[in-house]
This record gives structure tokens, sequence and C-alpha cells, in this order.
């Protein structure tokens, strides 16, 4: 359980974009949802590790994750707003890449696991196409497998759909779904 109280966020300005906010979060598929501006990427941000709260907490199974981000890194798949990608390296290339950073040993299980993740969001047939004639929906499944590599417990994925067809956004929406089953899935969307 990710558990949030009374978490604030103040930018300077000052710009009041977290004013409180408490949530009880458990394992499922957990939908953020709110227009432009309403806090969405703040919150996700500070929920990952990577900003600091003006004040208020944050616990996932009761450790205090605001102390040492190091907590929610070791269990945590992030798909931020804007993912870079490569464009001239392959599907597999550009995964396998973003593994290494991840710091999966090399060899033949990173390929295995490279090959195994494309195949989890549907990208088998395209893995030897260079990223730059991905569509928009294909870029972000590609960043959802890198995501779920090390098999996270908890996924942060922010506005994963905006810019997709209808069919594409179904597609994505299936693969968190399934994701959901057995780990906390944060998706944030308008
Ligand atoms: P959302 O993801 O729901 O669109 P954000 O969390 O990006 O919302 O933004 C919430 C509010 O905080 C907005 O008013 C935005 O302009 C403001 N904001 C976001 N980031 C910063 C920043 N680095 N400095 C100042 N204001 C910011």
């Amino acid at each position: 359980m990710l558990q949030i109280r009374d978490l604030v966020k103040i930018y300077p300005g000052p710009v009041a974009a977290l004013k409180g906010v408490s949530l009880d979060i458990p394992p499922g598929l957990f939908g953020l949802l709110g227009p432009n501006g309403a806090g969405k990427s703040t919150l996700m941000n500070i929920l990952a590790g990577l900003l600091e709260p003006t004040g208020g907490s944050v616990t996932l199974d009761g450790q205090n994750t605001l102390a040492d981000p190091r907590v929610i890194w070791r269990v945590l798949g992030y798909l931020p707003q804007d993912f870079g990608f490569y464009p001239s390296l392959t599907g597999t290339q550009m995964l396998d890449f973003l593994l290494r950073l991840k710091g999966i040993e090399g060899g033949s299980g990173r390929r295995a696991l490279v090959k195994e993740l494309l195949e989890r969001v549907n990208l088998a047939e395209a893995a030897n196409r260079k990223v730059r004639t991905y569509s928009g929906g294909m870029k972000q499944r590609l960043g959802i497998a890198q995501a779920i590599a090390g098999d996270p417990r908890v996924v942060i994925v922010d506005e994963p759909t905006a810019g997709l067809d209808p069919e594409e956004r179904q597609r994505f929406y299936r693969i968190l779904g399934q994701l959901g089953r057995d780990r906390i899935v944060l998706l944030s969307t308008h």
C-alpha cells in the first residue's frame, strides 16, 4: 500500500501545485484524472522520488520513501511524460540500451529479456525496425517495456495515451490492466 498524507508542493512564484493531498493506493490500476495544471506530474514526480515536496509524507508498506528515495527506486518502473528515444536504433537495440542503464546484466540473459519484453508489449514484429518508423503508440509501448523490466512492484506512467488513436489507447490500457493484477500501477491522464 502506498500511503500519501497531506502532501503539499509550493513552487517559487509561489504556485501551490499540491494543497494537502491524502490518498491510499492499494495494488491495482489507479487513475489520477485532472485537467492540465492540476498537479498530476508534480504528484507523480514526488512519488517517484525525483522531486521534494514542501510538506507531507509518503510511505510504501510503512517505509518512508521521502527520507530515502532508494526505497521506491528499488521497486519502481517509471514512464515519464516525455520519454526520449534514439530514433536510429531499432526497438531491440533501444530496449537493450535502456536495460543496460537500469543495471540489468549482460549476455544471453539480457537478450532473452529484451525479446520477452517486446513480446509482452506486442512489438515483437517491429523489433528490428528503427524507432523513427514507430507510431506514437508503439513508442509508448516501448517505454512501458523498459518500465516493467525487473518486475517492479510499483509502476508510474504519466499521461501515456495523449495523442494515441482509440485502438492504441485500448491496447495500452489492457497492458496496464494486466500489470495491475499484482502490483500498484498509477496512471495519470486528462
Ligand atoms: P499536470 O501534470 O496535472 O498538468 P503539473 O504538476 O505539471 O500539472 O503542474 C501543476 C502546477 O504547478 C501548474 O500550475 C504548473 O504551472 C505549476 N508548475 C509545475 N512545475 C513547475 C515548476 N517547476 N515551477 C513553477 N511552477 C510549476
